[in-house]
């Protein structure tokens, strides 16, 4: 059978991009650089081996979505999935994300994107996506379910109900893990910045992430993968140990580098 293969090729607040492939199908989960070098330097060796088939946003906060993600859809023929509140204010922007004009060839190029909406599932190819509203302070926040058993949340600083509902019965979870919460209030940050990370639309604690898959791992929960960890306030090896404790099998992202995970457990207590 066909397994679901995931890669974190870079995550954190310097931007978010991870490649998903299933069958023939290869989409990138967010693009967000903030210059085309660190693109190029990520991007480059991915784009050698696959073609991939499209871009989906979960916001528009520029470590996941920024105008080189636009330039990249561009250049390389790939549509991007966006919400309308992701593209708000497209025509004031001095830089556009959508399109993008040769000064010199007198030429412009426009990206070939599709309009996505939360509960409203989409294909592309092989892949079945159907996204969710997360909490979080962009103008929109996306989470996906993907083939019914994969699941991916980063950015979220609150799980509602509407959230657990959604990823309820999902066998693998791409999920944020950001920073533990007495390094965040012992550290010097402005208070102002403290709050707004470990407020409700800001992101999600590890505490927070550890309850959540513990009682995910009731219904079919069977593997998961970190994503998002603060640069400062993450301790990745005490979370190495929390998971262990939890007893499901885990991937620890570091911001990039990570290696690609299939997706091959099938039921309970296999290959843990
Ligand atoms: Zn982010
Ligand atoms: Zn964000």
């Amino acid at each position: 059978m066909d397994k679901i293969k995931f890669q974190v090729l870079f995550t954190g607040s310097e931007g978010n991009c991870s490649l998903l492939s299933y069958k023939d199908t290869n989409i990138l989960i967010d693009a967000g650089f903030k210059t085309n070098k660190k693109m190029q330097e990520i991007l480059g060796p991915v784009l050698e081996k696959v073609k991939i088939d499209g871009v989906i946003v979960t916001h528009e906060h520029n470590d996941h979505f920024s105008p080189w993600t636009g330039r990249l859809c561009m250049e390389n023929e790939i549509k991007l999935y966006v919400h309308e509140k992701h593209i708000a204010g497209e025509e004031d922007r001095k830089t556009k994300y959508l399109s993008f004009t040769d000064k010199r060839k007198g030429e412009t190029k426009y990206v070939n994107y599709e309009i996505i909406k939360e509960d409203d599932p989409f294909v592309i190819k092989d892949i079945k996506i159907e996204p969710f509203t997360a909490f979080h302070d962009a103008a929109k926040t996306l989470g996906f379910v993907i083939n019914n058993e994969f699941g991916y949340l980063a950015d979220c600083g609150y799980i509602s109900n509407n959230i657990k509902r959604k990823l309820e019965n999902v066998k693998y979870l791409a999920l944020e893990f950001n920073y533990d919460i007495k390094a965040l209030l012992l550290s010097d940050r402005h208070w102002s910045n403290k709050f707004r990370t470990m407020g409700k639309f800001g992101h999600l604690s590890n505490e927070e992430a550890l309850k959540f898959i513990s009682t995910l791992k009731e219904n079919n929960l069977l593997q998961i993968v970190t994503l998002h960890p603060s640069n400062s306030h993450c301790d990745l090896k005490k979370l190495e140990e929390d998971l262990k404790n939890i007893g499901i099998k885990y991937s620890v992202s570091t911001r990039e580098g990570n290696p690609e995970i299939i997706f091959d457990i099938e039921k309970k207590g296999e290959k843990i």
